[in-house]
């Protein structure tokens, strides 16, 4: 591969094209960077015009110097994905000269016409007015495409004229702010003073690679991101022999192009591998904060993508491209830490006699079992119902895994029993050549949905296209809610003269009796579990349908609006983009299938049947005993050719009765129930078709073309 960098030594290139604390230093006078850090920093330092009009000064510069000819308001709307518009830095001055300007006023606000992106009706078309405000917070960044314009990306927040929001953005910071306040005020009430907690994000992404040849000659994959068809091959996952093999050489050099880019993006791109599925594969990079995280996995995702097609290779990130292999998800790993490095999920030595890790530790336990269904709504896309639950991802019921000698430690806290001091124990392998190694907290649990890895909770249900921002929106907020109300018991007890370790021990205790029931260390992926969490009333939300519901539940409408991170308006909102996104998804597949039924198949499976039947008339002649296999096959292809045939007509008619149908949650409903049945079906029959046929007049590549290519 023809290396971008000049340099092989990831240190001297890595975030050159990133305007980082480097840069700043380089490109800014001292007092602009330090008035620029305290900003950042969160220290109450005002981000006013004058200091924006330096900073872009820098940052024009800087963005100049590396070919950036144009700058664009970087955001993230209610699609799902990024959005940006593109100015050039070209103005004229007084006497008509051509001359780069960018102001303060650019770079930190825009304007947007707002009526072609999603609001779910908070703003009527005729107000079209959205701003862009800059996120100092995230640091801009210059995309470069070989062949094309460099872009200095400004990461921002987008809102309506009235300031409701209308991003992805937006509600993330109000959610990290909302933490912030009530770890800091814990904290204060166990005597430590921070200046800062952040939420630590690190986003475990999965994905496909196919070849783009297959990819090209398949109008589901281009249109729905999935296949729609497709018999099971002779092979699939079950030998295990994919996941953390070696890896391909066309596929190593997609990843050393992409680490390349992602490092020059000041990406830390750390861990690659194969992952369960064929031409399945991962990518983590190191955490950071939550908001910083989520624009990188934005980046990230389009890299991908960009660099596939360089290598002739396509990027799958839909949830469940295949059928009957594993889908992709994306691990949410995410922890608490203050501003002087301390991450507040951490155990140390003795856990039991560690009141501000247990207080910490069960804030999250106890946010995740009171809000279990807005947490399983967070992970809640089209394409990641297909994948919850099977053997390949947690089912849709929302536990959290802590590992035996938590469990341990929490059961005899609340009996009273003191806990035998714990030592971290060693890994027994009985080899001397083996270093000796201290065993973790807890073991990995593949099947749970949230499982307490170490110093961190590891969110396992998202989806693998969806934003990082829903589920961290969702953790910072019933965190900080159940932190808020444990401070304001602990000021109630303080200002009655109770002791702050009474205080915290009751809370203890009590926050483990009342949240204990959410806590299961066993195999998730059994029906004894389903039939457990039944009896212990966990809920369970099936399908995203149901779960958009949650939005507008009046708990969770209290909840948001107590820690300042969405108004009722702005609730409602989402809950309808929501709904008309998956009815559209849902539209949009039940049409190419429609589409690739009638003008593909149909047709293919029509002459092959035709050939053979003239062939029988044919081969009668000989014998009545001649012949005979032709017509059987004639018999299984034409009662799969009615099934198909009339379950497309149904589909086709259910289509456009769902127009009719004018209440969203309905109408979505009416997706979800009928028209994805009648989806399955026609499925079954053209699956069973595809086996029944010619492969070399089948019209598109099938799973073991697609699956194991060279
Ligand atoms: P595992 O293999 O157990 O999933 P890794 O160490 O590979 O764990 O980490 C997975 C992801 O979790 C990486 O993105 C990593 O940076 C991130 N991560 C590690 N520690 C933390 C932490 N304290 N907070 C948030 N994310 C973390
Ligand atoms: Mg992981």
């Amino acid at each position: 591969m023809k290396r971008l960098a000049e340099s092989h030594k990831i240190t001297d290139f890595f975030g050159v094209n990133v305007f980082n604390d480097k840069v700043m230093k380089q490109y800014l006078d001292e007092d602009t960077y330090l008035r620029l850090k305290e900003v950042i920093d969160n220290k109450g330092t005002d981000l006013n015009r004058e200091l924006a009009d330096k900073v872009a000064q820098g940052m024009k510069e800087w963005a100049v110097a590396n070919g950036a000819t144009h700058y664009t308001h970087w955001f993230q709307p209610l699609t799902g994905t990024t959005a940006e518009k593109h100015d050039s830095f070209i103005d004229f001055n007084n006497e008509g000269e051509p001359i780069l300007a960018f102001s303060g006023k650019s770079l930190s606000k825009g304007e947007a016409d707002a009526s072609s992106f999603p609001s779910g009706g908070i703003r009527a078309t005729f107000e079209a007015r959205g701003y862009t405000v800059w996120d100092c917070s995230s640091p801009a960044f210059i995309k470069k495409t070989e062949g094309s314009n460099a872009v200095l990306c400004i990461p921002t927040a987008f809102c309506s004229y009235n300031g409701d929001v209308l991003d992805k953005k937006t509600p993330l910071l109000r959610s990290m702010q909302a933490i912030n306040r009530q770890a800091k005020r814990l904290l204060k009430l166990l005597g430590k003073d921070v200046e800062n907690v952040y939420p630590n994000v690190g986003g475990e992404q999965e994905y496909f690679l196919i070849d783009k040849k297959d990819y090209l000659k398949r109008e589901d994959l281009r249109i729905t991101g999935r296949t729609l068809f497709g018999a099971k091959p002779p092979k699939g996952q079950e030998k295990n022999d994919q996941y953390y093999a070696a890896i391909k050489e066309r596929v190593s050099s997609f990843m050393a192009e992409l680490d390349e880019e992602l490092w020059k993006l000041g990406i830390y791109a750390k861990t690659e591998h194969n992952e369960a599925a064929p031409c399945q594969h991962e990518l983590a990079p190191i955490f950071s904060t939550a908001n910083i995280a989520t624009d990188q996995n934005q980046i990230i995702m389009e890299m991908m993508k960009k660099v596939a097609y360089k290598h002739d290779l396509v990027c799958l990130l839909h949830e469940k491209p295949f059928n009957g292999v594993n889908g992709s998800g994306k691990h949410d790993n995410w922890s608490l830490t203050t501003s002087d490095g301390q991450n507040l999920l951490e155990p140390g030595k003795s856990p039991q006699e560690n009141k501000q890790f247990l207080l910490f530790f069960l804030a999250v336990i106890g946010g995740v079992d009171e809000y279990a269904n807005l947490v399983r709504m967070s992970a809640a896309c089209p394409g990641n119902e297909l994948r919850l639950g099977g053997d390949e991802a947690p089912p849709a019921i929302i536990s959290v895994f802590i590992g035996e000698m938590l469990e341990d430690i929490l059961n005899n806290i609340e009996k009273g029993a003191t806990s035998e001091k714990r030592k971290k124990e060693y890994l027994k392998i009985g080899l001397s050549v083996l270093p000796e190694l201290k065993k973790d907290y807890s073991d990995r649990n593949r099947t749970s949905p949230f499982a307490f890895t170490g110093n961190k909770f590891e969110f396992r249900m998202v989806g693998s296209s969806d934003t990082l921002s829903t589920p961290n929106i969702v953790l910072n907020t019933i965190t900080a809610e159940m932190l808020d109300r444990m401070c304001t018991e602990i000021e109630d007890g303080l200002s009655k003269g109770e002791t702050i370790n009474a205080l915290t021990s009751r809370i203890i205790i009590r926050n483990i009796k009342e949240h204990k029931k959410i806590i299961f260390n066993g195999n998730n992926y059994t029906n004894e579990w389903y039939k457990l969490a039944k009896e212990r009333k966990l809920p369970i939300l099936e399908n995203c349908v149901d779960c958009y519901d949650v939005l507008t539940d009046p708990k969770v409408i209290e909840l948001y609006k107590k820690q300042g991170v969405f108004s009722l308006k702005e609730l409602e909102s989402r809950r309808e983009i929501y709904l008309d996104n998956y009815i559209k998804t849902i539209r949009i597949e039940a049409n190419t299938m429609l589409s690739m039924i009638k003008t593909q198949v149909l047709p293919v499976v029509l002459k092959y049947e035709g050939k053979l039947a003239e062939r029988t008339v044919y081969l009668g002649q000989i014998s009545n005993s001649v012949g005979t296999v032709h017509k059987e096959i004639i018999e299984t292809i034409d009662s799969n050719l009615k099934g198909l045939y009339n379950v497309s007509n149904e589909l086709e008619k259910a289509v456009n009765e769902a127009e009719l149908i004018e209440d969203i949650k309905e109408q979505a409903n009416y997706f979800n129930n009928t028209i994805c049945k009648y989806m399955n079906t026609a499925r079954e029959f053209a699956d069973n078709l595809e086996l029944l046929c010619d492969k070399n007049e089948w019209p598109f590549p099938n799973y073991a073309d697609i699956l194991f290519y060279e």
